[in-house]
């Protein structure tokens, strides 16, 4: 299923904007990109694709973590294009064969841009990453957590010891929650505690914590990194990701023996986080004693307020000017929180259960699961069973 939409409206915006521009004009590229950059940041896009085909080069922006097509511009007037785009990147234009990155230089107060290119069947393309500005300020409150998930992990990060792990797919917002939770320490021990970061790559730099990127081709790993972190008498630790069992055995060394440690997990929930984890080699009575919680999350978009009531009471997107035609407009943020310290689940994970059996356990902890949460989004109007169906891959009313 292609995730990749086409407004008539977005298309007809853009068009309208490059109308006055001609091909013949000596800084024809420049406008392009110029247009393009803004055009793009006010549509909210997180990002712009630039995309080499058989008939041309294909614009598309991510808007609310979906792509959705523009435009495609004429194959020389693309390459123009995304060439002018390395010359605002300082990358070599002659250099089409291999990939390059770089990011725009920018006067302060400026977001953050960044771009890559890649080449392919058709030719070189380019992402160019646009970092909103106002996402750097987020506090945990700000986050979107469903107020019980705030409040369990709030509590975990007033712990002295041991790991809460943040889950979902890329793009659901887990780097943007562990900053979150990074300012909330900041603000409340006022350089009480040392908070270090081992990270891969440093996205956001927050004052007050001491933050590392990992440098691989140098034998600076996660794993070496955070070994000899641990020796750096820090408080509270986070590391960016745990990918391998190298890694997450020593960050449950580093949460058993008196740090806090925060960090990130790839997996669907958090049910199948503890499984995958235990997978790994991680001996269940490790998870049992060092896990403080987990959160597994989901960004699904917002119904645009021109949404119609569909024939079984829930709201259908439809599209306006305000929402360029898309019908949706904005994101909500869906969380899941598993206490791995509930004495059923407890029983579940020394007993080193499948997945449905921790399922079954979470439920009997309390855990509202991710889907709950999204019936409830669904039947409150704020999406759409077809969002959450996209977001979740699926949507049971159980
Ligand atoms: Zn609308």
């Amino acid at each position: 299923m292609s995730r990749i939409t086409l407004s008539q409206q977005l298309q007809a915006a853009w068009r309208s904007r490059i109308a006055a521009f001609s091909p013949s004009d000596a800084d024809y590229a420049p406008k392009l990109v110029d247009m393009l950059l803004q055009s793009a940041r006010e549509q909210r896009a997180s990002d712009i694709h630039l995309l080499p085909e058989a008939g041309g080069v294909t614009i598309h922006w991510r808007i609310d973590g979906v792509l959705q097509r523009v435009d495609q511009l004429p194959d020389q007037v693309g390459r123009r294009v995304i060439s002018r785009l390395k010359v605002l990147a300082q990358l070599l234009t002659y250099e089409t064969e291999t990939p390059q990155e770089g990011r725009i230089r920018r006067t302060d107060g400026e977001p953050e841009t960044r771009i890559s290119t890649f080449p392919t069947m058709h030719g070189e393309k380019a992402v160019v990453r646009l970092f909103a500005g106002g996402e750097r300020y987020v506090t945990l409150v700000d986050l979107g957590w469903p107020a019980d998930v705030t409040d369990s992990v709030s509590r975990c990060l007033d712990q002295t010891a041991g790991a809460l792990i943040l889950t979902g797919p890329a793009g659901s917002g887990k780097t943007t929650s562990i900053y979150a939770c990074l300012r909330k320490l900041v603000a409340e021990t006022n350089g009480g505690r040392n908070l270090v970061t081992l990270e891969d790559p440093v996205e956001v730099v927050i004052p007050g914590v001491t933050q590392s990127q990992v440098n691989p081709a140098a034998g600076f790993t996660l794993t070496s990194g955070l070994r000899s972190l641990l020796r750096q008498d820090p408080d509270v630790i986070v590391v960016g990701e745990i990918r391998d069992r190298e890694t997450a055995m020593v960050a449950f060394q580093g949460a058993l023996s008196g740090h806090l440690l925060l960090t990130t997990f790839h997996a669907g929930d958090c049910c199948q986080a503890l499984a995958r984890l235990a997978d790994l080699g991680i001996e269940p009575y490790l998870l049992r004693s060092g896990l403080l919680g987990l959160v597994s999350q989901r960004l699904v978009r917002c119904l645009c307020e021109c949404a119609v009531s569909g024939s079984d009471g829930t709201r259908e997107p439809v599209g306006c000017e305000e929402c360029v035609g898309l019908g949706y407009r904005g994101r909500l943020l869906l969380a899941e929180w598993l206490d791995p310290r509930h004495p059923a689940l407890g029983r579940a994970i020394l007993e080193r259960a499948e997945v449905n059996v921790l399922r079954s356990a979470a439920r009997e902890s309390g855990t509202i699961t991710l889907n709950q949460r999204a019936v409830n989004a669904v039947r409150e109007g704020l999406t759409s069973r077809q969002e959450v169906f996209r977001a979740l891959g699926e949507f049971s009313e159980e």
